[in-house]
């Protein structure tokens, strides 16, 4: 059995992590200070005699004796992380400090939650992990982008000088079951604005793309990617490599909800990246052929299942 480390564990994707990992017959401290995630996340999860919740914020130090650590913790919409800039920059880069050390310390396996975002508004079409991005270091949206950037770097360097066992993977856009409703993420906002036949907020004229994949495959990718041997550090995309449309989110969620919603256009926020679409290649080759296998209208339609209990019920 190992004892296995989720920072941001009680988020949106941590929780998932949480149970897959439970599942599979490990032990899964979970910490989180709350920010964007909630005990109500894994709620479930706590009757589980090898499941442990504990308040803390990352970037205190915290000390455990752990064999692997998945690094999630950052709040990952754009609302949230800009809500308070700073604090995002210090999660994510005295976050990264404090369990690479713990990891240094302990000898576990580290993971690092990145993002596509690492690519900012891309020139390069779809996104392999050799293109080193295109990120206004001065916009709104470098808080987040940057502090992903410098993670990375961290954990290059931690493994250069310290011989950490170092994992980095560059998550896309993912979706599913207890996404924040609040946190102004397209598919959540769709799904809820559709559900109660308000207007559909397209940002800009809905050209944008973006790949959405759900949950599950990701948390199947990333315990993929902690499992391969200690030469292979990353960074690995993992995301669903079909592209849509925002216009297109927007009508596939207005048909699969059977809502009256109208589309709204307001004006698209700073920076706004105009295309995402991840290549898998790499993943493929290096994770046993990971490939999502769950299609759009599947995952929406448990995200939108989620909404309606939470919601309505
Ligand atoms: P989320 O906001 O639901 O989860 C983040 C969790 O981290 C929350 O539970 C939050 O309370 C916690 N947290 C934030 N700051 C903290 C701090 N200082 N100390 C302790 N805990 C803290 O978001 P998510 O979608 O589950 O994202 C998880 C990770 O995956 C993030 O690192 C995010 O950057 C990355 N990611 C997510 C996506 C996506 O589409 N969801 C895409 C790319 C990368
Ligand atoms: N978006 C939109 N309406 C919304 C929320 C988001 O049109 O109500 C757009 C947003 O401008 C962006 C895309 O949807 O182009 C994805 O936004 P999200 O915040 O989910 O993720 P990110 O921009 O970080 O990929």
């Amino acid at each position: 059995m190992k004892r296995i480390l989720i920072t941001g564990g009680a988020g949106f994707i941590g929780s998932h992590l949480s149970e897959r990992l439970l599942m599979d017959g490990n032990e899964v401290i979970c910490l989180d200070n709350y920010f964007t995630g909630s005990k109500e996340n894994v709620s479930h999860l706590f009757k589980h005699p090898f499941f442990e919740l504990v308040r803390h914020d990352v970037i205190q130090p915290y000390y455990a004796e752990v064999d692997e650590i998945y690094n999630l913790a950052c709040p990952a919409s754009p609302i949230h992380y800009q809500y308070n800039a700073i604090k995002t920059i210090k999660t994510s880069v005295m976050g990264a400090i404090n369990m690479l050390g713990l990891a240094k310390r302990t000898k576990a396996k580290i993971l690092q939650a990145s993002t596509s975002e690492v690519y900012g508004d891309p020139e390069v079409h779809p996104q392999p992990e050799s293109y080193w991005g295109h990120v206004n270091p001065l916009g709104v949206r470098s808080c987040y982008d940057e502090g992903k950037r410098v993670a990375e770097s961290l954990f290059m360097n931690y493994y250069w000088q310290n011989k950490v066992r170092i994992k980095i993977v560059r998550i896309f856009n993912t979706y599913g079951p207890r996404m924040h409703p609040n946190d102004g993420r397209v598919v959540s906002n769709f799904i809820i604005q559709a559900l109660e036949n308000k207007d559909i907020t397209i940002y800009g004229d809905g050209s944008q793309t973006r790949s959405f994949q759900y949950v599950d495959d990701l948390v199947e990718g990333l315990i993929r990617m902690m499992n391969t041997d200690d030469s292979i550090l990353g960074p690995v995309n993992i995301g669903n490599p079909e592209e849509f449309s925002i216009l297109e989110l927007a009508q596939k969620v207005i048909e699969l909800t059977d809502s009256k919603s109208k589309l709204i256009f307001l004006p698209l926020p700073q920076d706004d990246p105009t295309q995402r679409q991840p290549d898998i290649s790499l993943a493929k080759k290096l994770l046993n052929n990971w490939q999502p296998s769950v299609q759009l209208e599947e995952g929406l339609l448990k995200t939108i299942n989620y909404f309606t209990e939470k919601l309505y019920k």
